[in-house]
Formats: structure tokens, sequence, C-alpha cells
């Protein structure tokens, strides 16, 4: 589950998700491709369904990509490689479950974001509903809390209290405790929706930049959308470099992330196409490098 139990998550819809994107952040070698990169299996976290070792398959299948491509070997697997490939299991992951278990097979298509959209748009209406009923309530809770406290205190001011007044004081005591009870378990089941709904303008927006369309601005914040959802990122941090998955849909799309990651680890840099294995958004399920791609391959490592 998600940390912090708050409505403020609600608040915090669309503050989430703008982009797919993969970010790297590489440096290339000053001899590149003519050494294969070293890479190893880092951690892989059991909740994504996957050993190390099927996680090594898909890198293997990933650097074939470029290794047909340039007809060289480009990339090695060795314990000691220099590039660690991690599988971090985070809200990104934990989210597309979540509602794969709630909508079923999720679909890049049209109307099933249309459906979604307007599925959202419904449950937001009514959360805002349930919402404001539930802030009534509890000020009128208050309120009947406070008439309590003063009869209370009137009560023993005056010194006289008839078992009458004492009994009557005392239900009206125990009533209001069921009702704080209630009206607790009402703002449980509310931040469980503010949560669900989250997951759903995230896969929502996920869907979007995957066909290209605006994203979805659920913004009741005011604060500017600055986070960005990064399926997989390659960083080279003081000489150390590491490829994290955080997100993938299936092991096509694994394969995929990887041969971008990987890409990078090479040298190769972002290209245009949007259906290119380095375009910035991991958005076609094809494995075959685009023209794009195997020319800023050709252009790093010299011909075929
Ligand atoms: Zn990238």
């Amino acid at each position: 589950m998600r940390e912090g139990p708050s409505r403020q998550v609600f608040w915090a819809l669309g503050a989430f998700l703008t982009a797919v994107l993969l970010a790297g952040i590489y440096l290339p070698s000053d001899d590149p491709c003519s050494e294969p990169v070293t890479y190893r299996i880092g951690s892989v976290d059991a909740r994504f369904g996957l050993s190390p070792g099927e996680v090594a398959e898909a890198a293997e299948r990933a650097a074939a990509v470029w290794e047909e491509a340039s007809g060289r070997d480009l990339f090695r697997e060795d314990d000691s490689g220099a590039v660690e490939i991690n599988l971090v299991y985070d809200y990104r992951q934990a989210t597309a479950d979540r509602l794969r278990g709630i909508t079923g097979k999720i679909e890049n298509t049209r109307s099933y974001y249309e459906s979604l959209k307007l599925w959202f748009t419904t449950r937001e209406a009514e959360f805002g509903q349930r919402r404001d009923a539930l802030t009534q309530d509890i000020d009128a809770y208050h309120e009947r809390l406070g008439d309590l406290n003063a009869r209370y205190k009137a009560a023993s001011r005056s010194g006289r209290v008839t078992e009458d007044v004492y009994r009557d004081l005392n239900e009206c005591r125990e009533e209001l405790d069921q009702e704080r009870e209630s009206l607790q378990s009402r703002k449980d089941e509310l931040d469980g929706e503010a949560l669900a709904l989250n997951d759903l303008v995230t896969l929502i927006n996920q869907i979007a930049q995957s066909l290209n369309l605006e994203v979805v601005n659920y913004q009741t914040t005011g604060k500017p959308l600055t986070d960005e959802f990064q399926e997989g990122c390659f960083e080279n941090r003081n000489g150390l470099q590491s490829i994290t998955v955080y997100y993938f849909s299936d092991r096509n799309h694994l394969v995929r992330l990887l041969a971008h990651e990987l890409g990078h680890a090479l040298g190769l840099g972002h290209v245009e196409n949007p259906d290119a294995l380095m375009h910035r958004i991991n958005r076609s399920e094809s494995l075959d490098p685009a023209p794009e791609d195997l020319e800023a391959l050709s252009a790093l490592c010299g011909g075929k």
C-alpha cells in the first residue's frame, strides 16, 4: 500500500504523472563499440514476478537487438559487469498491478482511454459529494460535542445532577461516540477512494502519453506538474553505471525498455521517431530498430 493515508493524496491528483519518460544521462566512451559493454543483474524485486534469471534473459534479448543490427558483439553479461541492472518496485508498478485487478487487461487504445476517463469523472464527482457530506457531518458532530460539554459543565457547576439528567447526558455521550466511529470509518473509506482515483489518473495519463494525447490535468492543488513517470533510466554517476527499471506491462515491454537503456549505456542518445527504440517515450511494441535507431547506431559504431 502507499504510505500516508490522507486526503491530501487526492489533492495531489494530477501533480503525479505528466509523461511516460525514459530518462537517460549518458556519457559515450572514447571508443564506443570496440569493447562490449558489460552488465550484471543486481537486485530484482520479487513483486515483479520475475526471477533474476528471467531478467537476464530479457537483457540478453535486448542486447541482441543492437548486436544483430550492428553485426558486432556490443554487450556481455558478466558477474562484475560495469552496468548494474536493478528492478525497483514502487508506486509505478504497484499502480499498474492494482489497476489490472480493477479494470482487467489494460489496453493502450483510444476507446479504453475514453471509457476510463468517463469512469474517473463519475467516480470523482461521487467522491466530491461524499466528501462534502462528510465534512458537514463532522461539523455537526463537533457542534453536538460542544453542546454536550457545555451541559456537563453546567450540571456539575449547579451541583444538583439528578439521575435523569445524568442518564440523559450519558446517553448523549454514547450516541456521540458511535457517531465518531461511523465518521471515522467513512473517512477511511474516502481515503481509500482517493488513492484509487489517484491510480486511475496515473493510468489515464500513462495511456494518454502512449497514444500521444493530451495529458489529463486533474489539478486541484495549483501545484505545477513536475513529476515525470519514468519507466526506467540509465545513469552514470561518478563512474557507477546502472539501469533501473520501474515499470513494464509485459515481458516484451521489458525487453524494449532494456534495449532503450542499454542503448544509452552504449552511448546512444534519443531520436525523434516516436516508434523508435531510442525515442524518449517507450510507446511502440516493436523490437525492431527504426531507421533512426540504425542511423544513430552506425553514427556511433561506424558502418556494419
Ligand atoms: Zn532514454
